[in-house]
């Protein structure tokens, strides 16, 4: 549930200003441990300390240094931070429009949804329907904080979403990787017996069949074990075959996906396979 706006801000559409706040579409679900001591199982706590004092510090006794040379920092206060912010900081800067396609999702990091604040509802249903009618995303500069982020927004559900960007230098090159096979020869036969394979499997995404398995057996394990009962057995995992030649893999891989398909409820239409 959303509990409160993260931040509150505006949309700059060319000179249309849109008053919006700010919310986690996202949440974590994985199963979280607590660090506790092992004799008394009491919270581990952590401490900031001061190695050269040799004493816990409070924080209003820490500030921020950036390391410019080893061992060498220089002290920057968050007024100085929020100084150097451009003009205009709490704005979600519209810069450009581009297609959904035209971005790798490698790109995307985090996202949020943005709701209209006070006065906002018309100049926000405004843009909502223009993206969607055009179909396309909005590339916008905003200040989060101290860092400035590349955002796109988009028409999600009945408003708007907006997802932090990664900029290029912080996407890795492939290049260390080496060689990735690229040079290698497949068969026609087999190629195409792949893309039988991939056709055979091929379905509409529906995010709701896609659970995490593995979670919900931490859930069940830890389940049992409070209520004392004999601890839950890993399934097995599917015993690696020898995979010798690539195109016996290749029928046997389709054969089974026929089978698969032939068990299943045909409530939803597949791609047919010839
Ligand atoms: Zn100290």
């Amino acid at each position: 549930m959303i509990v409160r706006s993260l931040w509150k801000g505006a949309i700059s559409f060319g000179l249309v200003h849109i008053p919006i706040k700010m919310f986690a579409a996202t949440e974590e679900k994985d199963v979280r441990f607590h660090l506790l001591h092992k004799e008394c199982h009491n919270p581990i706590q952590y401490q900031k300390r001061c190695p050269h004092c040799d004493r816990e510090v409070t924080p209003e006794e820490i500030v921020k240094g950036f390391e410019y040379d080893k061992g060498r920092y220089v002290i920057v206060t968050q007024e100085e931070l929020e100084g150097i912010a451009p003009e205009g900081s709490r704005a979600i800067d519209i810069q450009s429009f581009v297609n959904l396609k035209d971005i790798d999702p490698i790109y995307f990091a985090k996202t949020y949804y943005l709701s209209p604040d006070q006065h906002g509802q018309k100049a926000y249903a405004l843009l909502r329907n223009a993206l969607q009618q055009s179909d396309r995303l909005a590339l916008a500069r905003v200040i989060l904080r101290t860092k400035e982020a590349l955002v796109a927004l988009r028409v999600y559900g009945k408003g708007l979403a907006m997802h932090t960007m990664l900029y290029p230098e912080e996407i890795r090159s492939m290049e260390p990787l080496g060689d990735l096979g690229e040079g290698i020869d497949v068969s026609e036969k087999e190629q195409t017996m792949a893309v039988q394979l991939i056709e055979s499997l091929t379905e509409s995404f529906d995010p709701e069949k896609w659970q995490s398995e593995h979670r919900k057996r931490i859930r069940q394990f830890i389940d049992a074990k409070v209520q004392g009962q004999a601890i839950v057995e890993a399934p097995q995992a599917p015993a690696a075959g020898k995979v010798i030649d690539l195109m016996e893999a290749l029928k046997a891989s389709i054969q089974q996906a026929k089978t698969q398909q032939k068990a299943e409820t045909p409530k939803k239409a597949r791609r047919k396979t010839s």
